[in-house]
């Protein structure tokens, strides 16, 4: 571990330990004045940012750790969820060439479609939709509505370090970790 930090403040709103009792977690592997943060900053700051943000560090190129609990049941509820008029044109457009792509991909099986249009159609895909940015936008959805009956928290870098280095080191965990994730 590294030598003693300085005193704990919140990067976002500059609160303290002895400002409230608000819970702090050093999500990735920035340092200095951005080092820590509070739990409930970081959530709110999710649910206002970009997709790949909501995702990683983009400073320090860290994936935050998410980890989900199921809540218990009386604490169940329907995911809060807002879409803008933008982000709905988007899912649709998504949807529209999605299908596009696998009712020409069937059609090019039984000879009515080429495979020229059908490579099209999975060109258009492949640069449209399988892109980093709509990967986490889909990811986001997905925790966005699991948060009816799942709660969400974020892992320390710290602590999930300690835990990667009483692993066997001949295996690449950071290889592994981010294959298995959902994006
Ligand atoms: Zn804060
Ligand atoms: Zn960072």
């Amino acid at each position: 571990m590294d030598a003693e930090e300085p005193a704990k403040y919140c990067k976002f709103c500059f609160g303290t330990e002895e400002d409230s009792s608000l819970s702090f977690v050093h999500p990735c592997r920035c340092r200095g004045s951005i080092h820590w943060v509070h739990h409930r900053c970081l959530y709110l700051w999710f649910s206002k940012t970009s997709a790949i943000q909501q995702v990683m560090c983009t400073q320090c190129q860290t994936r935050y750790q998410k980890q989900l609990t199921l809540k218990p049941f009386r604490m169940w509820r329907f995911p809060r969820f807002r879409c803008d008029t933008f982000s709905a044109i988007e899912i649709l457009a998504d949807m529209v060439v999605t299908y596009k792509m696998i009712t020409h991909f069937v059609g090019m099986l039984d000879g009515t479609n080429t495979i020229l249009s059908e490579l099209l159609y999975f060109f258009l895909w492949r640069i449209g939709i399988v892109s980093k940015g709509r990967l986490c936008f889909y990811g986001n959805v997905g925790t966005r509505l699991a948060s009816g009956i799942f709660r969400m928290s974020i892992d320390d870098y710290e602590e999930r370090r300690d835990i990667k280095a009483r692993l066997p080191s001949d295996i690449d965990w950071d290889e592994i970790s981010g294959a298995a994730g959902p994006n």
